[in-house]
This record gives C-alpha cells, sequence and structure tokens, in this order.
C-alpha cells in the first residue's frame, strides 16, 4: 500500500447517544470536521445547561484542520461550534440556512467566524480533499450530505436525511447524486440510525399539511400549534392551511420568531401575504379567526405553551372550545412535562391533538427501507451506521448486512474509536480522547463527574453542616457544636436527636487522642465517622456530612 493511502474516520460524539454530532475525517495532511453538536444534559445532570464533546484531539492537530461542514442547522449538529470555534477558530462551510443559524450563536458568544457559504453539488477543496454536498430532505431545510475524496477512496457522509417523495419546499433528497457516488465507488458510508428500528418509509412532510387542514376545518375557536421552531416546513404548512382558511396567524416565543425570521428573509419560508399578525393584535380578532404557533411542545416549563396551559400567559387564555395541535414528536425525558401540560390544557376545557390522534407529526428521519436504498444507492464497501443509541445502530447494522454489505465491513464504533480505511482493509486501530463536557453558566468544563456526583448526593439526600469552635490552646469546645441541615430534616421535629446529635460530637472530640488533637481534618473526619453512624441508625438516611472545625 501506498503511504499515505488511508483515511481515519473518528467519532467524536453521536455514538453513544442522539445528540452532539461530531466527526473527524483525518488524512496524513488533513482534517475535516464534519458537525459539532451539542446534547440537551439527561435527568439526572443537575445543573447542567448543555453537553459538548471533548475536542482535544482537534486541538493536539490544530495544524492539520482545514475547515468545519455543517450538514444542517439543527442543534445536535451546530450547537457546540461557539465552543470550539473560541478554541479553534477554523473555516465554517454550510448552506444559507445553516450558516445563518449557526451564526445567530456564535454572535450570543460574541465570536467572530469565517463563515464560507456553500451549495448542493458544489465541489471545493479542504486542503488536499475534495469535498462535494448533495442536497438531502430534513425536518429543517437546506440539509446536506457530505462526499470527502480522500487518499483512501471515497467517504460519504449522509447526514440526516429522509427520502420524502413530495418534500414541501421541493427540493428532493439528491437520488442522483448518491447514485453517482456509488457509481465512482464509496469506500465508506456513515449514515443515520435514528429509525432503524421503525419498518417501512417515513412519510412525506405533506401528510402532516393534510392532517392539519383537516383539523383546521372543524375547529370552532382559535388554534394553537406547538412544534419545533427550526420545523420551518411545518410552519409553512400551517401558514398555507391558515391563509387558505381565512385565519389570521401569530408566531410565539423567542427562537420561533428568531427561525422564522431567519427563514423568511432567505426566502426558504414563504409567508402568504396578509396572513401574520402580532400576538398583540389578536384580542381584535375573534378566536375562530386565529391561529397561534408556538413553542413549547416539549412541555418546557417557561414556553409559551407551558405558560398557556397554566393559566400564567398575560396575553393568551386558554378557554373552552380552543384546539391545541402538539405538532412534533415526545423526545424520551419529556413525557412528563408534556402529560404535566396537556392536563392543564384539557381542564381549561381545550381539545388537544397529537401524534396518537392524528398523523400531525412525521419524522425527518428514515425509515427501514429508506435506509436500504441508501445503501443501495451507494453500495459502500464500508459501512459505519451512525447517529443513534447502541440498539439503533446495531439494528441498522443488520438491514446493512440484509442488502449485501459484508458483515466484516461493517463496524459498529464508539465514540472516540479511530476507524481506519484503506483502499481494501477497515477497521478500529486505537482510541482518542472523547468525553461529556458540561456546561454549567459561563463554566465550559469546571463540572466534572465528581461534582455531578455531589450534586446528586446533595440532591438526594441533603446535607448536616455541624460547626464547632475550639480554643488554640487547649482544643477544649469554646463554641457550638451548631448544627444546620439542609434539604434532610426539619431541625424542629428532631430537636432531640440533634441534641443527642450535639452530644456526640463533644464526646467524640473528648475522645480524641492527644496527638488528635492538633489536626483539625483528622477531627473532622473523627466527627463525620460518627455523625454519618448516629443519623444512620437513627434515620436510615444518607445525607451529606460537613463537620466545620474553627479555632476561636
Ligand atoms: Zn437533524
Ligand atoms: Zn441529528
Amino acid at each position: 500500500m501506498p503511504e499515505n493511502e488511508w483515511v481515519r474516520i473518528i467519532p467524536l460524539g453521536g455514538l453513544g447517544e442522539i445528540g452532539m454530532n461530531m466527526f473527524v475525517i483525518e488524512t496524513a495532511n488533513d482534517i475535516v470536521v464534519i458537525d459539532a453538536g451539542l446534547m440537551f444534559p439527561e435527568e439526572e445532570m443537575l445543573g447542567i445547561d448543555l453537553v459538548i464533546p471533548d475536542f482535544s484531539h482537534l486541538l493536539q492537530h490544530r495544524e492539520k484542520v482545514r475547515g468545519l461542514i455543517l450538514t444542517h442547522g439543527h442543534e445536535d449538529h451546530t450547537g457546540s461550534l461557539p465552543f470550539l470555534l473560541k478554541e479553534l477558530p477554523i473555516p465554517v462551510y454550510g448552506t444559507p440556512l445553516s450558516l445563518c443559524l449557526a451564526a445567530e450563536k456564535i454572535r450570543e458568544q460574541n465570536l467572530d467566524a469565517d463563515l464560507r457559504q456553500i451549495a448542493p453539488r458544489d465541489r471545493f477543496a479542504l486542503g488536499g480533499l475534495q469535498v462535494e454536498c448533495m442536497r438531502v430532505c430534513h425536518s429543517i431545510p437546506d440539509g446536506v450530505g457530505v462526499a470527502l475524496e480522500t487518499p483512501a477512496g471515497l467517504v460519504v457522509h449522509a447526514g440526516d436525511f429522509k427520502f420524502d417523495p413530495t418534500p414541501v419546499d421541493g427540493e428532493l433528497t439528491d437520488y442522483h447524486k448518491f447514485a453517482e457516488l456509488g457509481d465512482r465507488g464509496v469506500l465508506v458510508l456513515l449514515s443515520d440510525s435514528t429509525n432503524a428500528l421503525r419498518p417501512g418509509f417515513t412519510p412525506s412532510e405533506r401528510t402532516v399539511g393534510r392532517a392539519l387542514e383537516e383539523i383546521f376545518r372543524t375547529a370552532r375557536r382559535r388554534i394553537i400549534v406547538a412544534c419545533f421552531a427550526s420545523h420551518i416546513h411545518r410552519i409553512q404548512q400551517v401558514l398555507e392551511v391558515a391563509a387558505m382558511l381565512g385565519r389570521k396567524v401569530a408566531i410565539h416565543g423567542k427562537s420561533m420568531v428568531a427561525n422564522t425570521r431567519i427563514a423568511g428573509d432567505l426566502g426558504y419560508l414563504r409567508v402568504p401575504p396578509g396572513v401574520l399578525v402580532r400576538l398583540d393584535e389578536l384580542r381584535h380578532l375573534s378566536p375562530a379567526e386565529t391561529v397561534i404557533i408556538a413553542t413549547g411542545s416539549q412541555g418546557e416549563p417557561l414556553s409559551a405553551i407551558a405558560r398557556m396551559a397554566a393559566g400564567e400567559h398575560k396575553q393568551i387564555e386558554i378557554t373552552p372550545g380552543d384546539t391545541v395541535i402538539f405538532s412534533a414528536r415526545v423526545i424520551p425525558g419529556n413525557e412528563m412535562s408534556i402529560a404535566r401540560t396537556i392536563n392543564h390544557l384539557l381542564r381549561r376545557g381545550a381539545e388537544v391533538i397529537t401524534e396518537e390522534h392524528a398523523p400531525v407529526h412525521v419524522s425527518g428521519h428514515p425509515c427501514q427501507e429508506e435506509l436500504k436504498l441508501m445503501l443501495n444507492l451507494t453500495r459502500p464497501k464500508f459501512f459505519v451506521p451512525i447517529h443513534g443509541e447502541y440498539r439503533h445502530r446495531h439494528h441498522h447494522a443488520k438491514l446493512a448486512a440484509a442488502v449485501g454489505i459484508d458483515s466484516e465491513h461493517i463496524c459498529l464504533a464508539e465514540n472516540g474509536d479511530i476507524l481506519e480505511f484503506t483502499p481494501d482493509t477497515g477497521g478500529i486501530v486505537g482510541k482518542v480522547a472523547v468525553g461529556r463536557i458540561f456546561v454549567d453558566g459561563k463554566g465550559v468544563g469546571d463540572v466534572g463527574d465528581a461534582v455531578l456526583r455531589e450534586r446528586q448526593h446533595l440532591a438526594r439526600d441533603g446535607m448536616v453542616v455541624v460547626v464547632v469552635g475550639l480554643d488554640p490552646r487547649t482544643r477544649a469546645v469554646v463554641a457550638g457544636p451548631e448544627i444546620i441541615s439542609r434539604g434532610f430534616v426539619d431541625l424542629q421535629d428532631q430537636e432531640a436527636l440533634f441534641d443527642a446529635a450535639k452530644r456526640l460530637v463533644i464526646e467524640v472530640l473528648a475522645g480524641c487522642l492527644e496527638e488528635e488533637r492538633g489536626d483539625a481534618a483528622v477531627l473532622k473526619e473523627n466527627i463525620r465517622v460518627a455523625l454519618r453512624k448516629f443519623i444512620q441508625k437513627n434515620f436510615d438516611r444518607r445525607p451529606m456530612v460537613l463537620p466545620v472545625v474553627i479555632e476561636v
């Protein structure tokens, strides 16, 4: 094999979770990055705002990094970009909508970025790599897949895609280009596993438009549609149906307003003339003439819908006969907050329609038959299922084997695995440091697993602080002990036990050996051990015990 005929593909995120998608494509001379996503914190990540990938591999090889390509504007592909650019200011390539949405986030962080606009089927060079992007349909407009010509062969990242035969904007997934790549010979295909467990085809986005029309026709009063702010095609269809039936539409929610403005400016959202009104104009209209498109499809507590449901919205009051449509999928983990919102809405007399009642949502990802189609069009020598938990990727691997991909050539990788391919061989050859970096307020990475464990401990069991003052010379107790607790038990109810605990602290100090008395650390540890045992015995609980020993 000639020396440089290899390519390495390193997932920095996106293989252990849905979210945080980020791939490194590395050759002897160049590195190209595809996407830089974030993940929203899981329930046990207390106080964490965002989770981003560990960029250290890129920072170690910064001189080789030629640029980053965005496949589309979703946050699981763009959300960690500002954090990356802060440490590694590289050019960012993307289609107009993806770049504009990313630019908003970059501006929020007061950063400048070198943003370079591309169009599907453009060819451009990043270092020694030839890059080509191809249009894909998805739940946000302007998505692309990426093909890279490397010394080992053609690497194709299919992006987040579906094969919608009747897309709302008429922009089909580029079957021809994927087929042409297949004819040229694809070395490796990376493809979206989100819906690998679902049989058949994902229905066209247009089916949602028809379902909405039916509901709109029978709705008696106001209609409120909750959907994702980035789902421009969904918003487009609501606007069209409303215009057709003579209803006015108000857009509500910060991200909803921002995204519709950006998409409108760029021409991705075509607003029928005269249909939009401001939220405060609604009161001049009869409810039967109005529609509100709002954020809050996941029941987020501060969202427009949640506030309306709770009766805490300043301008909008839900009244009997209103129709509320949840036009989005339930993201796992959000079931409770959505259910709470729906309960409130129903109590106020609204009719609530979700995916369970009518086809008011379709996925933006490919189901099994579409996954097979992508594999058959590109006919890759090697296949790496991406974008999904292990169970999704595992099943995607089975589909690939079913369409005839050599099962030895299917790589179920994990984040950080170094996948190395030559024209004939492929597999995992090593590992780079990866992980989840927690963002909390202004801190990036300063909350680690240890801090998180403390937060979980505090949240679960509360804490008990015991303060005792000692004479610096004699080491006799001259103040306290005082016991303060938070999240443990109401002190007043348990006075006798707390008094006993205080006596115990004094006993522990009196019982300390002569040589231990001068060492505050030893005293604290002795108090901690004794108090923990005492609390365990009397309460059967394990709060965090924090002794404070001071000299007074
Ligand atoms: Zn996406
Ligand atoms: Zn995605």
